[in-house]
């Protein structure tokens, strides 16, 4: 089933009273919303205890949660020292996310850094896939690592480039970030057509089993000559994209994401938006 959420608490959660996860699931809930995005940016600082606890309380709700990977992550970096730190980063995500009861853990491949773009690609492939030999030989694969698509240019992670990652093993699925597509591509996403395109690439390039199931971010950001530069709200008229011609084509396509709002601030307000123009199509 298609599943709506925020990514992170937001101004709505703080302005009931709120302030920790623990309480999450029964505010997203509360606002008629599947599911919940927690980042670990800056880090995996949790402890198995409060983590199993925090889980307790999602199931209890019967509120789906994913998990963000540390930004630090670079698949496509030629330190090995740093390369195995981006490997246990990831790891470490998986470990907390099963604690959790979640199977979803997002991340960023990477950037080239200094070198030319295709050889970090090829370095990042490589990467990848030492990456998910020892995710089986460690038994992962009750859940999924979702390769993002990066929204400022000189990161890795444009469509083409998530298509050859994700078929580096079964248990890799896409994480498009359709504010990040249309922040790389100065406004390319307007109408129903631009995001078929999307999509058709995507399914043509890992399949209709990984695009159906696939996990989705969605905001309006703010884009520049080097792509994206601050998300922004769904207030936001000027630099879009809009959803609502994507809400169409996902009820066409009959299309299952996890889509996370990560808007500025309104994310559970914008996640609900989305997920009423979503049912709006099925009447
Ligand atoms: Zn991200």
């Amino acid at each position: 089933m298609i599943k709506f959420g925020p990514s992170g608490t937001d101004e709505a959660f703080a302005a009931a009273g709120f302030s920790h996860t623990i309480e999450v699931p029964a505010f997203i809930k509360a606002n008629g919303l599947d599911i919940f995005e927690y980042s670990f940016g800056r880090g995996v600082r949790i402890t198995q205890e409060t983590a199993e606890k925090i889980g307790r309380a999602f199931r209890d709700q019967g509120v789906g949660i994913s998990v963000h990977a540390p930004y630090y992550i670079n698949f496509a970096g030629e330190d090995p020292v740093k390369l195995r730190a981006t490997y246990d980063y990831l790891f470490a995500s998986l470990d907390a996310l099963k604690y959790f009861g979640g199977t979803r853990a997002v991340f960023h491949p990477g950037s080239p850094l200094k070198s030319e773009r295709s050889e970090a690609m090829d370095r990042l492939i490589k990467a990848m896939e030492l990456f998910m030999e020892e995710f089986y030989q460690k038994g992962y694969e009750d859940r999924f690592v979702c390769a993002e698509t990066m929204g400022k240019i000189n990161q890795l992670g444009d469509v083409d480039e998530i298509i050859r990652i994700v078929n580096v093993a079964d248990n890799i699925l896409p994480c498009v970030d359709f504010g990040h597509l249309n922040a790389r591509t100065y406004g390319s996403l307007k109408n129903k057509d631009d995001y078929r395109a999307v999509i058709d690439r995507l399914i043509d390039g890992v399949g209709e089993q990984k695009v159906k199931n696939m996990h989705v971010h969605f905001s309006k950001i703010e884009y520049g000559k080097g792509g994206e530069i601050r998300h922004l709200t769904f207030a936001d008229n000027e630099y879009g994209p809009e959803f609502e011609p994507l809400a169409e084509i996902l009820y066409e396509y009959r299309l299952e994401p996890w889509i996370l709002s990560e808007s500025a601030g309104t994310q559970s307000l914008d996640a609900k938006t989305m997920k009423n123009l979503y049912f709006k199509q099925c009447k």
